[in-house]
């Protein structure tokens, strides 16, 4: 039998693949991230599929994964014996990719300040291609003077609006991502009279959690344009889409291909994608044990082991992630709570009048759809552990992080001498 893929109900508990979630807290306390592989799997399946169906073998885009949704080492070793490449934007970034296994030659490095450090690093190992921001960049990396080619996309500010929460939004003009059409030009003319600086093709990437398509079409048409005047080698078109985290209507896969193949497709240039959140986002939930009900004049406070120092999006974000009961998943929804976390800040609330069933001290919750931009957002804020992560996979399961210790935490401080004498 084909074991379950993902989060679903069984016989009023919550499963991850095949395997009990409350079981699973048990065995590994809380807060806990749960991956799940056979989910992740399926959508990368999704997606190649919708590009396999809309291109012919040979024109199909590298799939790079935007690792900062997800850097656990076990997510990036499933992107790697997949197939996929990678999106870094960190010197860090990159070597947990190259560590994983994902070979050099399908690794890009995006992000707005690289250092002539993560630079050089860069060179060094020879990735696929660095996608310059600014100028300013591309003036470091010509005074570096490279001894070996080195290849260049440059980052298109497309100026559309993606239609998401300004927070993820990068593709407007006053964003600080990218660079108008003009400036591009100019500044791949110039790299390409500079020995070894191999201009071969130009990026971008408008915003995440998209969940239309207007502005997909319309970033699309503006690389086009100005791929077709450079005559790019490869045009990278960035990731963004999203994921329902609350029964949003998404993107249709074979619409999004369709545009890849109507409108970049006939540059016959080498194409790129860099998808985060869609792979991982709903592959993962975080589990949490409610540490105390508190009573107010209001709905009653859960308040949970799981902070924003655990999930920030909510805080960052005003994201909203469904909360489910563990146990008892048929019982009827009659109480309405609001969900806290333990951090002294007011912003730590993950939902308010959320309509649950009743539930006690001691019980179980699953934020879902937390495996972009969860754990790799984490901190230790308040002097918090970060929490385990573990991979499901069917019925077999295993730890990809362990929890940090008290003494992990303070480790690395040190008081110099002079202070006390
Ligand atoms: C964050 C990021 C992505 C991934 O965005 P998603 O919305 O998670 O798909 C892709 N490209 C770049 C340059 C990014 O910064």
């Amino acid at each position: 039998m084909k074991h379950a893929e993902g989060f679903h109900d069984r016989e009023g508990i919550l499963y991850a693949d095949d395997l009990n979630l409350a079981d699973l807290a048990w065995e590994y306390g809380t807060p806990l991230y749960v991956y799940s592989a056979s989910r992740i799997r399926q959508k990368i399946g999704m997606l190649s599929d919708a590009f396999a169906s809309a291109l012919p073998p040979g024109r199909r885009p590298l799939i790079a994964f935007a690792t900062k949704a997800n850097t656990n080492k076990a997510v990036l070793n499933l992107m790697a014996s997949s197939g996929l490449g990678a999106d870094v934007v960190s010197g860090g970034e990159m070597l947990r990719a190259m560590a994983a296994g994902i070979p050099a030659e399908k690794i890009v490095f995006s992000g707005v300040g690289k250092t002539d450090e993560e630079l050089r690093y860069a060179i060094d190992h020879d990735i696929l291609q660095i996608n310059v921001e600014s100028a300013a960049e591309l003036e470091r990396i010509m005074a570096m003077k490279p001894t070996r080619p080195v290849r260049l996309g440059f980052r298109l500010n497309p100026d559309v609006d993606a239609g998401t929460h300004a927070k993820i939004s990068t593709g407007h003009s006053e964003s600080k991502f990218g660079m108008p059409a003009e400036e591009i030009a100019d500044l791949y003319a110039l790299a390409g009279s500079i020995p070894n600086l191999k201009p071969v093709g130009l990026s971008l990437h408008i915003g995440s959690q998209l969940t239309s398509l207007d502005p997909f079409a319309a970033a699309f048409e503006n690389l086009a344009r100005l791929g077709q005047k450079l005559k790019c080698e490869t045009l990278d078109f960035g990731g963004g889409l999203g994921i329902s985290y609350n029964n949003e209507k998404l993107v249709d896969l074979n619409v999004y291909a369709g545009l890849v193949r109507d409108i970049l497709a006939p540059l016959n240039a080498a194409l790129i994608t860099e998808p985060g959140r869609f792979l991982v986002g709903d592959g993962g939930i975080l589990l949490s044990r409610i540490i105390d009900v508190k009573t107010t004049t209001g709905d009653p406070i859960l308040i949970l082991d799981a902070g924003m120092n655990d999930l920030m999006r909510p805080a960052l974000y005003d994201a909203v992630h469904r909360i489910l009961p563990v146990s008892g998943r048929g019982n009827e929804y009659k109480m309405t709570f609001d969900i806290a976390g333990p951090v002294c800040e007011s912003s730590d609330i993950f939902a308010s009048a959320q309509s649950l069933p009743e539930l006690k001290r001691g019980d179980l919750v699953a934020l879902m759809d937390t495996g972009a931009y969860g754990a790799s957002m984490a901190s230790t804020y308040n002097s918090r552990p970060l929490p385990a992560e573990i991979m499901v996979d069917g019925s077999r399961h295993g730890l990809v992080r362990k929890r940090q210790t008290l003494q992990d935490i303070i480790r690395d401080e040190t008081v110099p001498d002079w202070l006390n004498a």
